[in-house]
């Protein structure tokens, strides 16, 4: 599950990461007028949220289980480790 970490010290309650999230993930608390992190697990990592805050107050940290492959695999990309 992704982490989408939200310092509330810094949030102005503009709502941008609110109408930035396009699934379920942040959603607002109107007591508190904040954001909240509702569902981290419906996160896509497009880091929306994080760039369409104006305060540098959200945090998107992906968290990947298995760790992504090699962009060019030595097996199949020999050329590309040649170096001079
Ligand atoms: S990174 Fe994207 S999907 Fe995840 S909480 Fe932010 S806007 Fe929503
Ligand atoms: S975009 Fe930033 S300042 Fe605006 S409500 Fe969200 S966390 Fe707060």
């Amino acid at each position: 599950m992704h982490i989408i970490k939200i310092d509330l010290e810094k949030c102005i309650g503009c709502k941008e990461c609110y109408w930035a999230c396009f699934v379920d993930v942040i959603r607002w608390d109107d007591a508190q007028d904040r954001p909240v992190v509702a569902y981290p697990e419906e996160c896509a990592t497009c880091n929306w949220c994080e760039l369409s805050c104006c305060n540098e107050a959200v945090e998107v940290i992906p968290v990947n289980p298995v760790p992504y492959p090699e962009p060019y695999p030595k097996f199949a990309y020999p050329a590309s480790y040649v170096t001079s």
